[in-house]
């Protein structure tokens, strides 16, 4: 929360720093985002939306006259942002967010690489060492389906037209549900804001090429090992050519771009 006499600054809300706590020590020992979200749920524990709305106000629309169950209905993303956000451990941290475009008001996150981070700018409620232990946690971590089963791409499929992670989903029919992967930047800004198209593969088509793919090359590598290697190393070595020259082609255009930009700055000066 903001700090009681000191403007800008933020202090220890001993209303809640204790649910964040808690959130801590349950991810320190293993729990993932599901399963912290179901527990907060099940035990009551009222969200930060439902405290912003209790204290300052916020967020009545939600609120007011909502269900009781609304106070204490956790999601995985409100989860899965408290346990990577560094104000807990007293940093301050910016830019994470961006407009789509002048015009589209609607609100995106940018990469981490873009955020301003100032460290230690007030007191921490979660060390260091833990935080980092559950940065550890959650980028090692395969997530399970609900089913109990591992999802075994989790983390490895990317889009080739876009470089976003490519989003697992599942689709309810008559025969129980379809398991499938799409572009999560086409998932989450769609047509016009994204730039890309859905990329849509089903999990067992998938997993199919994938398996067969292994198959072909265990039974490859039982019969010439060497071979097979300087193989998957030339066309290692010829993706990693091929997204070379895609980037350069992006520079190329991000520097054209630039050079046109400047030029429009030059004239409104002179217009001016
Ligand atoms: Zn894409």
């Amino acid at each position: 929360m903001r700090h009681p006499e000191e403007h800008n600054k933020l202090a220890i809300d001993p209303d809640t720093s204790w649910i964040i706590e808690k959130i801590f020590d349950f991810a320190a020992h293993g729990a993932g985002a599901g399963k912290i979200t179901r527990t907060l749920t099940s035990e009551k524990i009222p969200t930060p939306g439902y405290f912003n709305y209790k204290k300052y106000g916020l967020f009545s629309k939600f609120y007011d006259n909502a269900p009781a169950e609304k106070s204490y209905t956790w999601t995985i993303s409100t989860v899965r942002g408290i346990l990577s956000d560094e104000t807990y451990i007293g940093n301050s941290v910016h830019g994470k967010q961006t407009n789509v475009s002048y015009k589209n008001k609607k609100s995106i996150r940018k990469p981490e690489s873009e955020w301003f981070k100032v460290e230690n700018t007030h007191e921490p409620i979660i060390s260091k060492d833990i935080f980092e232990q559950v940065q550890d946690q959650i980028t090692n971590r395969r997530r399970s389906t609900k089913s109990g089963t591992m999802q075994i791409f989790a983390g490895l499929l990317k889009c080739s037209d876009c470089g976003w992670s490519m989003s697992y989903c599942g689709k309810k029919n008559r025969n129980g549900s379809t398991m499938y992967f799409n572009c999560s930047k086409f998932r989450q800004l769609g047509k016009a804001g994204g730039q890309c198209t859905a990329h849509y593969i089903r999990y067992d088509t998938l997993y199919t090429y994938v398996l067969a793919r292994l198959q072909d090359w265990i039974s490859q590598a039982h019969t010439d090992e060497k071979q097979l290697l300087s193989k998957l190393l030339n066309s290692s070595d010829k993706e990693a050519a091929k997204a070379h020259k895609k980037q350069s082609a992006e520079l190329a255009k991000a520097e054209k771009r630039k050079v046109e930009v400047d030029r429009l700055f030059v004239k409104l000066y002179e217009d001016v």
